[in-house]
């Protein structure tokens, strides 16, 4: 019997276990892979290492600074870049238009200034238009949210933008338009990332001395009799239950789900990804430290710099880059396997980033799940299915858990949620 049985060796499940531990509870997390880490993990490839897509660390969150700072990191200063059909732009593109030829500048301010008004609660393309004009929007972000959310602008809610988009003034337009010296505005000052180990590295002083078992799969819960039962056949009775598992995936292995809050879980749905890393034994691939692809025809939509992030993450005098290609139950793949890694291969020639003969170590990977998507009303139907969760006495956390646009920081917290449920042990 686990005093607090946690599922998933992610983040927010290291995070749980953790507060618990610290509380002066026993806490046992149960992992379905054979590695923990979940999006924050890496792998190998023949020297190479590569984080599971892009991931620095940020945060205004106190408790999670202080984790921040048990480890040594290389401090980043955020100058991301935009490619559109051979042109590189600063980001974000809608202040930082110097590079475009002067009449389709003229196009995209005009419509900058003719934006239509404000209404009350738009749709995401609405919302787009609004803020940028027609012009700006339809070239770029719009463009850009077919790549990365897979569905058209006009299908999503505006309910995770937060501060993601930068909202600039007519002056900013106007003069990013005449120079590229412009001032960063992009919503971060400072990324950080671990010197050595990658990005998971940042949880090892939480993840020590916890009991993480790994190899465990959740594949039914039982809320009244309080037991979990795990693909290899054994169950684990439990007094409190934190979950990282995937809302709909959790649903399906819960006993006594009503078939409302079962359709409803069934319409909730994520982008998933299909990561293409390259390894090259050339010193510079690419001059960015990430960049986002707005080409149709180039189906990566973001590549970031590995060896950038930390030299350690490359054998001296090497280089690597990586590729997120976004697919989804309305959008799938074009291409698979060695076909889309010829066809990345292909676009890093055309891009100039580096030459196909440098080439020294290539993987393909799928990670199912990457962001959940805000179509219009996915708020209400996942806070239906999640009030089912809490009322079954399972604590949802994490990213996929609460169903959320969660940064690692934020997992963090909500894996720390678990601090106000152990007063009712
Ligand atoms: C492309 C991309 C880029 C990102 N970049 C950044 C960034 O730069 N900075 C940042 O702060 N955040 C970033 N994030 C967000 C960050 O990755 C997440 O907030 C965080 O990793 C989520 O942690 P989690 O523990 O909630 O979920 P996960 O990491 O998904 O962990 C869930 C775990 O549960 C396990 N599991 C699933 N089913 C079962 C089961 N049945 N039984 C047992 N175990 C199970 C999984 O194997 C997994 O290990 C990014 C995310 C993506 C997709």
């Amino acid at each position: 019997m686990a005093e607090v049985l946690v599922l998933g060796g992610g983040v927010a499940g290291i995070s749980a276990a953790w507060h618990a531990d610290r509380a002066g509870r026993e806490a046992v997390i149960f992992e379905a892979k054979q590695r923990w880490g979940g999006l924050l993990d890496h792998f190998h490839v023949d020297g190479f290492r590569f984080d599971n897509a892009v991931h620095f660390a940020f945060s205004n969150n106190e408790p999670y600074k202080k984790i921040l700072a048990m480890t040594d990191c290389i401090s980043h200063r955020p100058r991301p870049y935009n490619y559109e059909q051979g042109c590189w732009l600063k980001h974000p593109v809608q202040n930082n238009l110097y590079p475009l030829p002067a009449e389709e500048k003229v196009k995209a301010i005009l419509g900058f200034i003719e934006r239509p008004d404000q209404t009350e609660d738009p749709n995401y393309r609405q919302w787009l238009e609004q803020q940028f004009g027609k012009v700006i929007s339809e070239r770029f972000p719009a463009r850009y949210t077919e790549k990365y959310w897979t569905v058209p602008s006009e299908q999503m809610g505006t309910e995770w933008i937060g501060n993601r988009l930068y909202r600039p003034s007519l002056e900013e337009v106007l003069f990013g338009a005449m120079t590229d010296q412009t001032p960063p505005t992009y919503y971060l000052p400072e990324m950080l990332y671990p010197r050595r180990g990658g990005f998971r590295t940042l949880m090892d002083p939480l993840r020590e001395g916890l009991d993480l078992r790994t190899g465990k799969k959740a594949v039914c819960i039982d809320p009244v009799k309080r037991y979990v039962e795990c693909s290899d056949g054994t169950k684990e009775y439990y007094h409190l239950l934190a979950s990282s598992v995937a809302l709909p995936d959790l649903v399906k292995m819960l006993a006594g789900v009503p078939t409302a809050v079962q359709e409803a879980a069934e319409t909730l749905w994520a982008t998933s990804i299909a990561l293409v890393s390259l390894g090259f034994s050339s010193p510079k691939a690419g001059e960015h430290l990430w960049f986002y692809i707005y080409d149709q025809d180039i189906y990566p939509s973001r590549v970031h710099a590995p060896y950038r992030k930390s030299p350690d993450n490359a054998p001296h005098g090497c280089s690597s880059l990586q590729f997120e290609i976004y697919f989804s139950r309305y959008k799938p793949l074009q291409l698979e396997g060695d076909a889309l890694v010829e066809h990345v291969i292909t676009a890093v020639e055309k891009m100039g980033l580096a030459s196909r003969s440098d080439i020294v170590a290539v993987d393909y990977r799928i990670l199912p799940y990457a962001n959940v998507v805000f179509d219009r009303g996915m708020i209400e139907r996942r806070d239906f299915v999640l009030n089912h969760v809490r009322n079954c006495g399972i604590l949802p956390i994490g990213r996929f858990g609460e169903w959320d646009y969660l940064w690692t920081d934020q997992s963090f917290l909500s894996g720390k949620k678990i601090e106000e449920e152990l007063g009712k042990l």
